[in-house]
């Protein structure tokens, strides 16, 4: 039996782990004394391995790269020679017909590691020659770094995980770690032992909410609005620390502006709660001693993201709840290595470490860096991910390239991202299952898996932690930087690394934030957390102590908006309100979670639709019943859950079933400051069938 250290590959909460393994195959896994976990793990890292070893539960591991020569051919096996120089030419061909504008890219946020990704961003800007790389971000975070990047400088979290646990207060909204974060939660509900005071403006009953002081079931889509009203009460009830505001912010009389038109009492019907409950909430945050805002999909996946990122981010600046210990803002990144995607540059405007494609400088050190010129490098803002369906449809997209992720499982209105796949000229797709998505494609590259490769995660909270290969690569999968490198070179532009470590210390030399972070560092359980600029330092668990903003005259910029309705309200057709959620047992598309025996047994197609008694009552709907539900997208048949956990007026699906899919009735509709989709709020309706 041998054991080798790893990082579990589900959440960012960033756990560390030992997988088990018994001639050559992985039989089990267990806890390490890891920062963030402590010695524990939750279910998905006890149970999540085996999906390595392939079961072929739900779908087989790609073992061979396959090309489909012709549209409507079959995909056939292929050497990694024919493949590979396949794809360069077509790409090549793309590239010299359209432009390299026309060539998309989408980065891997689960398992793949930051090497990957770096080198991945390094192919589409240094040999494309476009930024058209995004990543998984822009479905859930990209609202986060945007909008605190616009008022505190930096899109991550500003405190640690472990730290979650020594706050006086803790809000939380639109997030339901129990569900997403399971250790997280752990952590909300020592602080709770602790004495810490605990908020969730929430519109379900979620796990969190029966430990709360203060459950806010608010409407959904009404964030903004019960944001602005707690910043009035705030400012009402003299609770505004004004010697923070007046020596770290700028903005406050604008930011005032706003929020004095939300008098709790305005805002009652809006948000579904009194005003005296809000006006409590508000009371609680400002007065503890130290309190941190947590947030998720629910706050994200709005119409107004980024707005609701900006209120939250400017509520802590002005009740100076940021820039001391135990003090900021927490949006809690959910796949495992989306921080890292974001920190490695899979974003179309940014290079690794959050440098702008638009600053010349950058892009002088970068092509030295890369050894091309800087005109090869391109100063225009890349597409986003979301961009996608409307590029292909306008024929500004011809080519996309898709490393480890599933639209047409996660993405919304997936008839629509089917039809988009379809009419693409090109299409790659590296990952390590036969997914939806990639069974479309016109080349399969087989990847390794997590537990098949090494490298190094960044949890959400910034921590740097290094993982490694327990197995060999099954049949002929190749590692993700490996396959990135090798098409490289067919296109005219040659990479030669040998391994994750060179890959990594080129890293380190472009990114000053992360040079400290070395792999000597990270060995065994070690840790590194960015900023961690020197190789003596210590990394930084707290952003901003002091209130100096990552902003370039270290100010936070206090930003406020008025609310606005969500984009598709219900109706008499569509009377409920569809919300996207999360699975506690499975993860994403499911292709992981759904290859491994003891989460597959936990639930089976297709899935459930959450609803109030009421709701149900009135439809005549029995609880576990069969049942459609519908909207302008397209009609699902699903189970009926009837729940009075459930707010009254809306119901809720998870994402992972490919029968019962939530994302045939979702709307491709975004958040326009971001592109991030609106996935908490569609109309539909449910029935009997
Ligand atoms: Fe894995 Fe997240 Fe669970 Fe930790 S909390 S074991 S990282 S899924």
């Amino acid at each position: 039996m041998e054991k080798h250290m790893t990082v579990c590959p589900y959440c960012g909460a960033g756990c560390k782990m030992n997988l088990i393994v018994e001639n050559g195959v992985i039989v089990d896994a267990e806890p390490l004394d890891g920062v963030t976990n402590e010695g524990n793990l939750c279910l998905k890292g006890l149970s999540g391995f085996d999906f390595v070893n392939d079961t072929k539960i739900l779908t087989p591991r790609i073992l061979y790269p396959m090309i489909r020569r012709t549209k409507g051919a079959d995909l056939k096996r292929v050497t990694w020679d024919e493949a590979l120089d396949f794809t360069a030419q077509k790409l090549l061909e793309i590239k010299e017909k359209y432009g390299p504008d026309s060539i998309m890219l989408t980065g891997s946020s689960r398992g793949p590691g930051n090497e990957a990704n770096y080198v991945m961003q390094k192919f589409t800007r240094a040999c494309v020659g476009t930024n058209n790389i995004d990543n998984c971000a822009r479905t859930c975070h990209a609202p986060s770094v945007i909008g605190l990047m616009d008022t505190i400088g930096s899109g991550a979290m500003s405190v640690s995980i472990p730290g979650l646990e020594e706050a006086a207060c803790i809000m939380l909204f639109g997030y339901n770690p129990a569900a997403s974060h399971p250790i997280v939660a752990r952590r909300i509900v020592k602080a709770r032992e602790k004495g810490a005071r605990i908020i969730v403006c929430d519109p379900r009953v979620i796990e969190t909410a029966r430990i709360a002081d203060i459950h806010i079931q608010m409407k959904n889509g009404s964030n903004l609005a019960l944001l602005n009203a707690m910043a009035y009460t705030i400012v009402e009830e003299g609770l505004v620390d004004k010697a923070f505001v007046d020596a770290h912010t700028k903005g406050y009389e604008s930011w005032l502006d706003v929020v004095m038109q939300y008098p709790p009492e305005a805002v009652e019907d809006t948000v579904g709660v009194s005003a005296d409950l809000i006006r409590e909430a508000a009371r609680t945050y400002a007065q503890a001693e130290t309190s941190i805002i947590g947030w998720g999909m629910g706050v994200t996946q709005q119409r107004q993201g980024v707005q609701t990122v900006h209120a939250i981010a400017s509520l802590a600046c002005v009740t100076g709840k940021i820039g001391k210990p135990h003090c900021g803002v927490a949006p809690v990144r959910g796949q495992n290595n989306v921080q890292g995607s974001c920190d490695m540059g899979m974003l179309p405007n940014l290079y690794p470490g959050y440098q702008k494609v638009g600053d010349s400088k950058v892009r002088a050190k970068f092509a030295k860096a890369w050894n091309v010129s800087v005109e090869q490098l391109s100063n225009k803002e890349g597409y986003k991910l979301t961009d996608l369906p409307h590029g292909v449809k306008d024929g500004t997209i011809k080519a996309f390239y898709n490393f480890g992720e599933d639209p047409l499982q996660t993405e919304p209105d997936s008839a629509d991202m089917e039809k988009t796949l379809k009419d693409l000229e090109f299409f790659i797709s590296q990952d390590i299952f036969m997914t939806q998505t990639t069974a479309l494609a016109d080349v399969v590259f087989p990847a390794t898996s997590w537990g098949e490769h090494e490298g190094v995660f960044t949890a959400s909270d910034r921590t740097f932690q290094r993982f490694t290969a327990a197995v060999p690569p099954k049949g002929e999968c190749k590692h993700d930087w490996e396959i990135f490198q090798e098409l490289s070179c067919r296109m005219g532009y040659p990479m030669r690394y040998r391994n994750t470590k060179e890959i990594w210390d080129e890293i380190r030399e472009v990114c000053p934030q992360f040079y400290g972070a070395t792999y000597e560092k990270m060995e065994g359980l070690g840790y590194a957390q960015w900023p961690i600029p020197d190789v003596d330092g210590e990394g930084t668990p707290d952003l901003y102590l002091g209130g100096t903003f990552n902003t370039s005259d270290g100010r936070a910029l206090l930003l406020s908006h008025r609310w606005v309705a969500p984009t598709e309200e219900p109706d008499d057709g569509y009377p409920l309100v569809l919300c996207t959620v999360r699975e506690v047992g499975h993860y994403s598309c499911r292709s992981m979670t759904g290859n491994c025996r003891a989460l597959a047994q936990l639930a089976d197609e297709p899935g459930y639709v959450h609803i109030n008694p009421i709701d149900a009552e009135s439809r005549g709907i029995r609880d576990e019943e069969l049942v459609w539900v519908y909207s302008r997208r397209g009609k699902v048949i699903t189970r009926a859950s009837i729940d009075e956990r459930i707010n009254a007026g809306a119901v809720y699906m998870t994402y992972q079933w490919w029968i019962g899919k939530c994302n045939d009735l979702t709307m491709h509709v975004t958040d326009p400051l971001s592109g991030t989709p609106e996935d908490k709020f569609s109309s539909c309706d449910v029935a009997s069938i």
